[in-house]
Parts: structure tokens; C-alpha cells; sequence
């Protein structure tokens, strides 16, 4: 067995309705005036407004910053830390997505620390801790709210860029299986099969450890058992809390044993067509487990046992059998089959599968790959 190491430095606070518990991590964490960073979309449902109402009536003040795109941009980073610095405020709490808990991230780093986004890119390169954030997931997600790792677009070179440091982690994920419900179902189909995604190739990944495996699987088995009833009915609370968790979980196991080529893959994807992340993940699964197949040592019936619809046994397992599990998943959750469906266009392969061959993930995935691999990979999945 290999060397590894591992901890969960964050406070969790799980539960419906849990949001009514902010005022208490506020406390905890001894803020002042606090920051909500959050996205338009939100504010129009009527979540932000449901957080602010919950801090000001601890007698906190707070201001907002609620500009948050989807692949959020490094210039919606400087945006957001110029506004945390003009507020005064000491502390943040970011409500949505993966789009504004990155941003939060990175925002702190630069409120923090000064300079450009692009100096702190890449691993440990964040000299200290930056100021406390509170992270509200609303969706399941990116796992973002217990991970080292802020995601971010930079525009001139089409490019996700990756800051990778233990100093961005939130200081508190609070998971309210309530704010999920909201989702509608496209979205909620993407961001559940990212959260799938992440526990699959933390599993696979060449730097799995006893403890990312525990926390994996764990990730596997919630969200096998809650990713069809959530998507067809977001106000499922048995399905929400599933989904809420296990995204969580894979979160935690991601931090530690990292991904693979479907993340290295869907990273461009973004930066070149903004494709929506988890959609760009669920597309290229199947391609890319059909690809690693030749390394499996037992875990794919592992997987395809978690995700299965059908609860009887399955004599003479293969790996075929969950690509097509996998299918058929996203083909019933509405996911587009190939790339191609989306606008991208083979002219562009080459420079995203050099952009992928730049991600960290590549040396981890269970089969090593060069540029060429990615390329072909990439054309199958058009
Ligand atoms: P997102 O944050 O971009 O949100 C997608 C859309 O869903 C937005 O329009 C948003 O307004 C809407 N939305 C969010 N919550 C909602 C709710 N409860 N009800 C209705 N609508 C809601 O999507 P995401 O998939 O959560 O995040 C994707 C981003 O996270 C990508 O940039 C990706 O690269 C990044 N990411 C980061 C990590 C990490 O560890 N930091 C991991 C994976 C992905």
C-alpha cells in the first residue's frame, strides 16, 4: 500500500433548514461586517435575500457582490475582491454554485495577498490564510465548498486556469438540502453528474488512498441512489439530502486523490465554449471510462453496483456494462450524447487537448495518455 496523508479541516454543518444556523458560524468565527457573494439568478429567487434577512437580524451588518457568471472570469475576481476590500468587511459568505464559492476563493486571495489572479495559479502558491469564508452550496455539485481549489477563466487565453492551495479552503460548508430544490432539472442534471464525476474519478484516480476510497465510495452509493429521484423531483428531501451529501463526500475525496482526463477534458471545454462543467463531465464519461478499461482491477463493478437501476445481481461483469450504465443515465437525465450536439468543432481539438495536457489530472487518470490520446479522445466524444 502507498504512503498518503489526509485530514478534513473544515467544519460541516448538514441539515434541512440548516441555513437558520449562520448567525451561530458567524459567531464562531468572531466577523464583522460580512460579504455575500453570490449571482444574479439566485438574488431573483429570492435566496439571497433569504441569507441577508438571517444576517442582519443577528445584528450583523453585510453588503453584496452579486455578479457571478458561469466559468466565472478573472475579471469578476478583481471585481469581487475590489468590492470586499471597499466594504470593510472582515468575513465572507458566498451562496451558489461552484461559479461564486471559486470566485469567493480567489476574491480572498486577492483581497488578501494584492497582485493578479494568474501569480497565484497553479499549487501552493497562496502565502497565507486568506480571510474566513462561509460556504453555502446551491448546488450538488462541485464540491467546491470543502476543496482546496478555485477555478477561474481567464478570457485572453481561453483558458480554467486552477489556483490549488489548503489556504483557500472555507472556513465553514453549511449544506441546506432546501436550497438545492430550486434547481431546474437541466441544471440540476449537469451539476449531480459533476458530483458523480468527481466520486468516479477520485475512485479510479492513480493517487487513491484508503481514506479518498472510504469517502468515494461513500459519494458513490449516496448519489447512485439519488441522482434519478432528484433530477426528476427536486422537492424530494430523501433525494436532495443524498445528493447534497454525496457531492460533499466526493468533494473531500477529490481534494485528496484529485481526478482524471474527464476533468482535464471538460476544462477546456469551458474556457473554449463555455459549455456548463458538469454537462462537459457527463458527456466525456463514458469515452473516457471505455478508454481506462484496460486498468481496471475490480472497481468499475464497484461503481456500476452503486449506480445501477436495477437492484438484481449481474453475473459476468464487464466494463461494458457500466459504459452503457452510464449511457443510459445521461441519456435518461437529458444530457446531450456528443459534443458535437453543443458546437464544438473539431478544428479546435488540438489546442484543447493541449490545454488538458496541462492539467494535473492527466497524471493521475488510471491510463497515462500524451496529447495524441486526448486528441482521439476528444474526437470520439464529438
Ligand atoms: P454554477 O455555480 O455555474 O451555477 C450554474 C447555474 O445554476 C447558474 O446559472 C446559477 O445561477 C444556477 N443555480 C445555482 N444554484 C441554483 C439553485 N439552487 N436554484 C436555481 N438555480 C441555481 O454551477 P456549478 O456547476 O455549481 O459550478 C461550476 C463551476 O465550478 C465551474 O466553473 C467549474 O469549473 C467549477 N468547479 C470548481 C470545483 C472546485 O473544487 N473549486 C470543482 C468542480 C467544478
Amino acid at each position: 500500500m502507498k504512503d498518503f496523508t489526509f485530514s478534513v479541516p473544515q467544519d460541516i454543518v448538514f441539515g434541512i433548514g440548516s441555513l437558520s444556523k449562520l448567525p451561530m458560524l458567524l459567531q464562531k468565527i468572531g466577523s464583522g461586517k460580512v460579504l455575500i457573494i453570490s449571482g444574479r439568478f439566485l438574488e431573483r429567487l429570492g435566496a439571497v435575500k433569504k441569507v441577508a434577512d438571517i444576517i442582519e437580524a443577528s445584528g450583523i451588518s453585510y453588503e453584496t457582490f452579486l455578479e457571478v457568471e458561469a466559468n466565472p472570469s478573472i475579471e469578476t475576481v478583481k471585481a469581487a475582491s475590489e468590492a470586499y476590500k471597499k466594504s470593510g468587511a472582515t468575513s465572507i459568505v458566498v451562496l451558489g454554485g461552484g461559479s461564486p464559492m471559486d470566485v469567493a476563493k480567489a476574491a480572498g486571495v486577492l483581497a488578501g495577498f494584492g497582485g493578479e489572479v494568474t501569480q497565484y495559479e497553479g499549487a501552493d502558491r497562496v502565502p497565507g490564510r486568506i480571510d474566513p469564508i462561509i460556504a453555502i452550496p446551491t448546488t450538488a455539485g462541485t464540491g467546491s465548498e470543502v476543496t482546496a481549489f478555485s477555478v477561474i477563466t481567464d478570457k485572453t487565453r481561453n483558458y480554467k486556469l486552477t489556483i490549488f492551495s489548503n489556504k483557500l479552503i472555507p472556513e465553514y460548508a453549511l449544506l441546506d438540502p432546501e436550497l438545492i430544490m430550486s434547481l431546474p432539472s437541466d441544471i440540476a442534471a449537469a451539476t449531480c453528474m459533476d458530483a458523480l464525476v468527481h466520486a468516479l474519478e477520485a475512485y479510479l484516480s492513480t493517487a487513491a488512498s484508503p481514506f479518498s476510497d472510504a469517502m468515494a465510495e461513500k459519494a458513490l452509493e449516496l448519489i447512485g441512489k439519488s441522482i434519478r429521484p432528484f433530477v426528476s423531483s427536486r422537492n424530494n428531501e430523501e433525494a436532495a439530502s443524498g445528493m447534497m451529501l454525496g457531492s460533499m463526500f466526493a468533494g473531500i475525496a477529490f481534494a485528496w486523490a484529485r481526478l482524471g482526463n474527464v476533468h482535464a477534458m471538460a476544462h477546456p471545454l469551458g474556457g473554449f465554449f463555455n459549455i456548463p462543467h458538469g454537462m462537459a463531465n457527463a458527456i466525456l464519461l463514458p469515452v473516457i471510462l471505455e478508454y481506462n478499461a484496460l486498468t481496471d482491477t475490480g472497481k468499475y463493478e464497484k461503481i456500476y453496483n452503486c449506480i445501477k437501476r436495477s437492484k438484481a445481481a449481474r453475473m459476468n461483469f464487464t466494463p461494458k456494462i457500466l459504459i452503457e450504465e452510464i449511457r443510459e443515465l445521461n441519456q435518461s437525465l437529458g444530457i446531450p450524447a456528443a459534443l458535437s450536439e453543443l458546437g464544438v468543432t473539431e478544428d479546435t481539438i488540438p489546442d484543447m487537448a493541449r490545454d488538458a495536457m496541462k492539467s494535473g489530472n492527466i497524471l493521475v487518470n488510471p491510463r497515462q495518455s500524451t496529447q495524441k490520446d486526448i486528441e482521439m479522445l476528444y474526437k470520439k466524444a464529438l
